[in-house]
């Protein structure tokens, strides 16, 4: 088993890939020249792989033109005060980053506003963007697993998720110095086999209780208004930091949350303030209150 992973692993290819859930998955057609990982194992302490590829945050893209010209700045409570209450809580999610400018332009508003966040990052692309991974967990947010190269986990074989799951948590750990405790599988797939691994690793399955289709509006106006929307207390959104059109529409759903007295919370943390323990092996979407009940909302 160990050799055929890392038979598996030494064939894992850079590669462009049309992320996120909208495409269909190429990368087992694809192998071109490149990125190629021959060291790890389930250990992550043995990968070593090198930092390079570091890409600078410049972008020069007017974000500005996604707010209207009467759009409202609100102070905030100081992170102090805001973490000394019990909630309402929310959560928010960004699949499918690190990516190069739209991943640290909503790390820059977020610490403008003391605002935390759960980043679940594509293997290959933490690789190819350390710098930013050290930010994102350097400036206090979450890191989950989604995946090495975006595999529908339910589509391919047993040895490739282990290989997916094994390669991200490597490349994660030799970037942070931290193992991941959440997974979220690309679109969500599971079965019993998949918990079964993602048990094996010792990763709860974190899925989401908002989804605005980032991906297929690309349009921040439309994302903001699905959030504020759909949400409840405690919910978990789902959202893609790709697309800037996301990145604009989380931090316009932050500054009316915020304004409304939300605190917002990583994954985690959202779960140990109310009571409850992720399971590892366990899919979680978000807890929330039934009635005078809070409740998990699982699969
Ligand atoms: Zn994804």
């Amino acid at each position: 088993m160990k050799r055929k992973w890392l038979l598996s692993l030494s064939m894992m290819s850079l590669f462009v890939f049309s992320s996120c859930e909208s495409n269909g998955y190429h990368f087992y057609e694809n192998f071109p020249q490149g990125y190629v990982v021959s060291s790890v194992d389930v250990d992550p302490a043995v990968a070593e792989l090198p930092t390079q590829n570091i890409e600078t945050s410049n972008n020069h893209h007017d974000y500005n033109k996604y707010y209207e010209e009467d759009h409202i700045t609100y102070d905030y409570k100081p992170k102090e005060e805001q973490e000394a209450l019990l909630g309402p809580f929310l959560a928010l999610t960004f699949d499918d980053g690190p990516h190069h400018s739209v991943t640290p332009f909503l790390l820059d508003a977020l610490y403008e506003r003391g605002v935390p966040a759960t980043f679940f990052l594509i293997g290959h692309y933490a690789y190819r963007h350390p710098n930013i991974v050290e930010r994102i967990h350097n400036e206090g947010h979450l890191i989950g697993n989604h995946s090495f190269s975006h595999g529908n986990f339910t589509r391919i074989s047993l040895d490739d998720v282990y290989v997916e799951i094994a390669a991200t948590n490597a490349i994660l750990y030799n970037i942070t110095g931290q193992t991941p405790t959440l997974l979220r599988p690309p679109y969500g797939a599971h079965n019993e086999d998949v918990l079964q691994i993602a048990k094996y690793f010792d990763l709860a399955i974190s899925l989401w209780s908002v989804d605005p289709r980032d991906w297929y509006h690309e349009d921040a106006y439309a994302v903001f208004e699905h959030i504020i929307s759909h949400y409840r207390e405690n919910s978990v959104i789902l959202l893609h930091d790709i697309y800037e059109s996301s990145a604009v529409a989380a931090i316009m759903a932050v500054d009316y949350f915020l304004e409304k007295g939300y605190i917002f919370v990583t994954v985690d943390e959202l779960y140990n303030r109310l009571g409850f323990v992720m399971n590892a092996g366990a899919v979680h979407r978000s807890p929330y209150r039934d009635g005078s009940n809070l409740v998990l909302l699982e699969d």
